[in-house]
């Protein structure tokens, strides 16, 4: 009780500060199924010198090996580790007891999303079939707010993900899964991107790769300027379940570089400059050793998430300890702490954000 207290109190000043300013931008980045242990100890060993699951292994222990943890997610996700560690707070390091975990009990992307945007669990949200979520959202209430609204944008690469907020009937725009992009001003760029994404095998059926994901989000930030964007990576989960080792890490490696081109040009436009607030987290972990292709209910491990904070208004903590448990579904409140909105989940507990 006292440590929550403790918590609770380190949390005022920030809130107040959130409160009294009403100029903030909002990117939020999820990446899906990739698990904490690749993100705060870099890749596995057992891993990646396994013949089976990477296809050059001395190559890709060249890339990725480093003989600590700290080199080895240094190496894999360096934009994390030598910006957002320096910059803001980073939870979910479960080798220092900073937990975080999704609160539903099906450890599925759908559901993950769903509790993550809409601030509570509906036990009847056990699939991931792209139907609208029934539940009001949080990036929905922000675009009911006059000083957001009619600028909030989504684009992920896996179809099921715009359902979770319900994005048609909430009047945000979003494209996933080959849609073509909703930019109101599509620049040379982003039709270039367009037109390529068309071109491409449709490799996955319901999932485009992240690279378009990537290339549209960017161009539709620095040419329509919304003031929030979700932009739902999807590649590594994909590469999890084929047992793609190598693929996975590569996925995460270029996710994070993504992330950097998306952070530097925010900072290097004036809309976004010094007024954004960046949230990264995922919808679920995967399993140990072995397992680790493998989330869901049955799937030991899967219910393990993290998140990170950076930019405008977020304290510099860096990588947490000895905190938690969190939950996913607390980042919609952080959300609405973060854009100064009002907002109560349809369960009617309001949560606290995680930081802010
Ligand atoms: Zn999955």
């Amino acid at each position: 009780m006292k440590r929550i207290i403790v918590i609770l109190l380190s949390l005022m000043p920030l809130l107040m500060f959130a409160k009294g300013d009403k100029d903030t931008r909002l990117v939020i980045i999820t990446i899906d199924g990739l698990r904490w242990q690749e993100v705060f100890s870099g890749a596995e060993e057992n891993l990646i010198s396994d013949s089976k699951q990477v296809r050059d292994t001395e190559s890709y222990r060249r890339t990725y090996w480093r003989p600590t943890p700290e080199l080895r997610r240094k190496a894999l996700m360096p934009f994390v580790w030598n910006t957002v560690a320096k910059q803001g707070t980073i939870i979910g390091n479960r080798n220092l007891n900073s937990m975080m975990q999704v609160a539903n009990k099906t450890n599925i992307s759908y559901p993950g999303y769903c509790e993550m945007m809409t601030g509570m669990v509906d036990d009847a949200i056990t699939g991931n079939d792209p139907v609208n979520n029934p539940h009001g959202n949080v990036l929905e209430a922000a675009n009911k707010d006059l000083r957001y609204k009619g600028s909030v944008m989504m684009y992920g690469s896996w179809k099921s993900t715009r359902f979770a907020i319900h994005n048609e009937p909430a009047g945000i725009p979003a494209c996933v899964s080959y849609e073509p992009a909703v930019a109101k001003n599509k620049s040379p760029r982003l039709q270039l991107a367009e037109r390529m994404l068309e071109g491409m095998p449709h490799y996955w059926r319901s999932e485009h790769f992240d690279a378009f994901t990537y290339a549209f989000a960017l161009e539709t930030l620095l040419a329509d300027h919304p003031k929030v964007m979700w932009i739902s990576f999807g590649d590594c989960d994909e590469w999890g379940h084929a047992r793609k080792y190598d693929f996975y890490l590569d996925a995460a490696n270029a996710t994070d570089a993504f992330i950097s081109d998306i952070y530097e040009a925010c900072e290097a436009d004036k809309f976004y400059k010094g007024k954004t607030t960046y949230i990264i987290t995922c919808d679920h972990g995967r399993g140990f050793g072995n397992e680790w292709t493998n989330h869901g209910s049955g799937t030991k491990g899967s219910e393990a998430t993290w998140v990170m904070l950076f930019g405008k208004g977020i304290n510099t903590k860096g990588e947490t300890t000895e905190n938690g448990p969190f939950y996913t579904k607390q980042v919609a409140a952080t959300i609405a702490s973060i854009l100064d909105v009002e907002f109560m989940p349809d369960d009617g507990t309001e949560l606290l954000p995680i930081e802010h």
